[in-house]
């Protein structure tokens, strides 16, 4: 596409004022990117996205059919564009992740069944299978272990059943009574499995019990290793008790209780889960350099979302779809310059990350089963979320927030704003003030590649009413406003992949 003669004029001006040699070469080498900006259109991304953000990809979460969809076609779009698959030979970098689902779930007190999701609960991420026969239990009071108030003072209670009440005794701080601070003091004692009496819910049916048979997402070795905690209604308690549960005659100042209580019955816990195993992908595209080409620059976004909930499709077309097609254009645009003879320096693999929103897992996962060697990563763009703008900049809407560029080099945001040039936005640093209390440094993938000492920048509009939200679609998105955020990208990427300084990490602030 031609140059726009608009553009020509800035840019020459920004020529002129430069004057020590360094920049004179880095202008230079924005000059021969000038054509290929210009194949990021508002049009392409409107192509990208309406596919993207499209029902047809139910809202793109990671381990679904949907996320599968979104990868094969950015894997497409890829191979059109004349990019290498990123993994050694493959488009796709595979991980494991598994969700537990609940099979059985019986609490049997002598003769009676109480069921999971009805008489008690127990969360199922935390907890792990177990069949328990015992023919006695233990009530100790709060449950408590404190400097200033202990329950399992002189207490045997290893390997044993033990019951607790909610809450603390009053004049202690609410929050040692916390479910963690319960279960700590539990684990510490041996306790085999804990029942806590929960008086506030008299049945657990009225939970969502589809949402509680199911854990979320996780990856292997997160699990806990505390005893389970099953929180059971008072009635149940009750029937374990051999007597009525009254929360007031149960506290452990009651003079006429003796605690612990040392109850003979039997009981039978039985709780089974399958463990389903997800493979999610990140997807790599892979432009190899010429005279640098073992030095790799990262562009990156990630392309999950939160899919289909409560019968609401969640397109995600700002987050990340924006990021995702930018991406995918930017990549062409790297391809074209290449084809025509400009290709880079330096190697750049364009990455479409999943399992964001899951808590950056699939950048989690690479930064630690890294492709290229992280010696030799040079630098992460990340783009998440471009298309829109947020409530502080509704008047001026040209700007975008930058974030994390002056953390580790500080030759970053030179690069940065020299390629601002060329799209001359209001770049926003407010965010990357440590003590913002937003703390979107830390929020999107970028941060796994900084937590290693690798130079990034993460591009963002900020959020908006919509963020999170089904109403997160495609005609609200701000097509120039993507375009020129995406060429600001694709400058600050051509100058990090092309000038002969790979950039320096000379700063240290995490
Ligand atoms: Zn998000």
């Amino acid at each position: 596409m031609k140059l726009s003669r608009v553009v020509v004029v800035n840019f020459l001006s920004l020529i002129i004022a430069t004057s020590c040699t360094g920049q004179e070469a880095d202008s230079a080498l924005l000059t021969q990117a000038i054509p290929y900006a210009g194949t990021i259109t508002p049009a392409a991304l409107r192509r990208q996205l309406e596919v993207i953000a499209s029902p047809q990809m139910e809202g793109r979460e990671t381990a679904t059919r949907g996320q599968q969809k979104a990868a094969a076609y950015i894997i497409r779009q890829f191979r059109d564009a004349g990019l290498q698959p990123g993994n050694n030979g493959q488009w796709e970098q595979f991980y494991e992740m598994y969700a537990d689902t609940l099979l059985t779930g019986i609490i049997r007190v002598r003769d009676k069944d109480y069921y999971f999701g009805q008489d008690f609960i127990t969360d199922l991420f935390d907890s792990q299978a177990e069949n328990i026969d015992a023919d006695h239990i233990q009530y100790i009071g709060y449950g408590l272990n404190t400097a200033r108030f202990n329950d399992y003072a002189g207490l045997d209670v290893k390997g044993k059943v033990v019951l607790i009440r909610e809450g603390v005794p009053g004049g202690l701080p609410r929050e040692w009574g916390s479910s963690y601070n319960k279960l700590a003091a539990a684990k510490a004692a041996g306790v085999k499995a804990l029942l806590v009496i929960s008086p506030h819910a008299k049945n657990y049916s009225l939970l969502s019990t589809e949402r509680i048979r199911r854990t979320g997402l996780y990856m292997p070795g997160e699990k806990s290793t505390a005893p389970n905690m099953y929180f059971i209604t008072p009635a149940m308690a009750a029937d374990l008790l051999g007597k009525p549960y009254d929360d007031t005659l149960f506290d452990s100042r009651n003079k006429n209780l003796r605690i612990p209580v040392h109850v003979r019955v039997p009981i039978h816990i039985q709780l089974d889960k399958k463990s389903n195993v997800y493979r999610p992908s990140n997807v790599l595209g892979y432009i190899e350099g010429t005279d640098k080409k073992e030095e790799v620059v990262f562009v990156t976004a990630h392309y999950d979302h939160l899919g289909i909930s409560d019968d609401h499709l969640y397109p995600g077309a700002d987050d990340d779809g924006s990021g995702t097609s930018a991406v995918i254009e930017i990549a062409t645009a790297f391809a074209k310059a290449k084809a025509a003879g400009h290709g880079p320096r330096r190697s750049i693999v364009f990455m479409l990350f999943s399992g964001e929103e899951k808590g950056l897992l699939g950048s989690g996962y690479y930064i630690s089963h890294p492709v290229y060697p992280v010696s030799k990563s040079v630098a992460d763009l990340n783009i998440d979320m471009i298309g829109r703008i947020d409530p502080a900049h509704e008047r001026d809407t040209n700007y975008i927030y930058v974030i994390g560029d002056n953390k580790l080099s500080s030759a970053l945001r030179p690069l940065n704003e020299m390629a601002n040039g060329l799209t001359k936005f209001k770049l926003d640093y407010k965010y990357n003030d440590p003590n913002d209390p937003e703390d979107f440094y830390r929020r999107s993938d970028h941060y796994k590649f900084a937590q290693q000492g690798i130079p990034v920048i993460f591009y963002f509009n900020g959020t908006h009413a919509d963020y999170h939200q089904p109403g997160d679609t495609v005609d609200k998105i701000n097509f120039s406003l993507l375009a020129r955020r995406a060429q600001l990208v694709y400058y600050t990427a051509w100058l990090i992949a092309n000038r002969t300084d790979r950039l320096v990490v000379d700063l240290d602030e995490k």
